[in-house]
């Protein structure tokens, strides 16, 4: 027998680890000093009353023998993937309920999409970057190349044709610059895929936060992306399901090359290794798409969209450089005074005691830049925004 000898390959993953290690060291040398995290991407608002009555009379569903589920179907029951199919056609994205799987959460479709794609495939992925597009490649064995996200390109890096890639990433808003590509530059990706061959994985999980009108909240609102992409997205951030667990992934029943169609590759990998998400849990999720449960899911967001600005005009009022702020829960600033990430990290935690995320963490372009993020409570956001405004003001 022999192991997988890819795992060797694998950066240690010790970003968030060490981030709570040096917190946990600062607050036990000094336990008056009230540390704020803006770290960690989980959110902290509860779920919606929408989702927990839907969620509630789904257990009971359960307790009934008319009423009672066994097993459910591998791509997710009819309801939801409806409420999907509606909530796309309002964007102007029309989609059959057959292009929807629904899954555990993006994370594991993202990973588990891999199986259908050949390991000869050389993968484009964009540095910095949400760190699982990288480690499920490398787990696999694959060739990755890197598309440079940098201050020059706003951290949204365009096609090159001198390169050839056959699987493509984009995260838009993206993780963790909290940039975001607009309909135009998804254009020229869509251009660069059909003609090379290639597939766009498109992770959507932060659409909700887009609110700039030229944003693209959804790849397919390019036309021909049917043809060369998936799309990946997650009712973690938009409707706080981070701990409850449940996402979706579109598969166009268009994306088709040498006689292969990837939808019906997919529906073949689930049958086999899937046995779909949890009635009562996919019941809840159908709930954020009611009148009562988008109301109550956009105050949950407005909350964060408010932390957003609020650290975003800090960054406006200190002259600090940085994307993201709006359109997304995250802001990736430039470390002041040409810090390193690690070095501010330290500083700032130390001198206002704000933890935030190194984004050398995130890729080698992200050293000397540094993640907050929106998802604290308000209170939190505004006493780190103060402390991090008195930290500079002073000098
Ligand atoms: N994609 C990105 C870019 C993320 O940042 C995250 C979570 O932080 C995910 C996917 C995973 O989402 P889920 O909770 O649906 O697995």
């Amino acid at each position: 027998m022999n192991f997988n000898s890819n795992f060797k390959n694998i950066a240690e993953s010790y970003l968030f680890a060490e981030v709570a290690d040096r917190a946990a060291k600062y607050s036990a040398a000094h336990p008056e000093k009230k540390v704020l995290k803006l770290g960690i991407g989980d959110v902290t608002l509860p779920l919606a009353p929408a989702v927990i009555a839907a969620l509630h009379n789904a257990v009971d569903d359960m307790s009934r023998k008319e009423t009672f589920k066994g097993y459910g179907p591998y791509e997710g029951y009819g309801f939801l993937r409806d409420g999907i199919k509606d909530y796309y056609a309002r964007m102007g994205v029309h989609l059959n309920a057959d292009e929807i799987f629904v899954s555990d959460g993006a994370k594991s479709d993202l990973g588990n999409i891999l199986d259908i794609f050949s390991k000869d495939n050389t993968v484009l992925v964009p540095d910095p970057v949400y760190p699982v597009y990288v480690d499920t490649n490398v787990m696999a064995g694959r060739k990755i190349i890197y598309a440079n996200a940098t201050e020059s390109n706003g951290f949204l890096p365009m096609p090159d044709y001198k390169i050839k890639a056959d699987v493509i990433y984009i995260c838009s808003p993206n993780n963790p610059t909290g940039a975001a590509y607009s309909v135009e530059q998804l254009k020229e990706w869509v251009k660069y895929a059909q003609e090379n061959g290639a597939v766009i994985l498109y992770d959507a999980a932060y659409e909700s936060f887009i609110t700039d009108s030229g944003l693209a909240r959804s790849v397919y609102q390019v036309e021909g992306a049917e043809n060369c992409a998936i799309e990946f997205c997650s009712f973690s951030k938009t409707a706080g399901f981070t701990g409850t667990r449940c996402g979706y992934t579109v598969i166009p029943r268009a994306l088709k090359k040498d006689g292969y169609s990837a939808n019906k590759l997919w529906f073949r990998r689930q049958a086999t290794k899937f046995n779909g998400v949890p009635y009562i849990i996919q019941r809840g999720a159908a709930a954020v798409f009611t009148e009562e449960g988008q109301k109550q899911i956009k105050a949950n967001l407005a909350v964060y969209q408010r932390n957003a600005a609020y650290i975003a005009s800090c960054m406006d009022g200190l002259g600090i450089w940085y994307t993201g702020g709006k359109n997304s829960p995250y802001i990736w600033l430039k470390c002041p005074d040409g810090m390193g990430s690690w070095e501010f990290f330290d500083y700032l935690l130390n001198n206002a005691q704000v933890v935030g995320t190194p984004g050398a963490g995130f890729g080698d372009n992200g050293e000397g830049f540094f993640r907050l993020t929106a998802f604290g409570s308000e209170e939190t956001t505004k006493e780190a925004v103060a402390r991090i405004n008195n930290l500079y003001k002073k000098g």
